[in-house]
């Protein structure tokens, strides 16, 4: 079945989201709980933070309840600068919150002192 007829929408548009509901993610109000959900908020963050990223290195973001024993973290990684998440990128959390990292940039650094 050919559905090629794409018409922008020009009003209300009830049908489109029957048809369409699984590829175009429009509002993220639902907790990513998988690795694509989590790489997007991370996006999310890098493009809001932009520059602060750098002043905010080393910093939690955002803590969250995967379950009753998993807590997710996103944080920025005081070394690499990259938004992490404790799940994908691990997290050496610093007790003072002032430089946390992720493992594999925490682990160069062991390796190194
Ligand atoms: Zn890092």
């Amino acid at each position: 079945m050919a559905r090629s007829r794409k018409s922008k929408s020009s009003g209300s548009d009830l049908y489109a989201e029957f048809s369409g509901a699984a590829d175009e993610v429009s509002e993220d109000a639902d907790l990513p709980k998988d690795e694509a959900g989590r790489r997007k908020i991370k996006r999310q963050y890098q493009g809001l933070l932009g520059i602060r990223l750098e002043k905010l290195r080393g910093r939690i973001l955002n803590r969250e309840r995967i379950n009753k024993t998993v807590e997710g973290i996103y944080f920025i990684c005081a070394k690499c600068l990259k938004v992490c998440h404790s799940l994908d990128e691990g997290i050496i959390e610093d007790p003072a919150n002032q430089a946390n990292l992720c493992l594999r940039c925490g682990k160069s650094r062991t390796a190194a002192a």
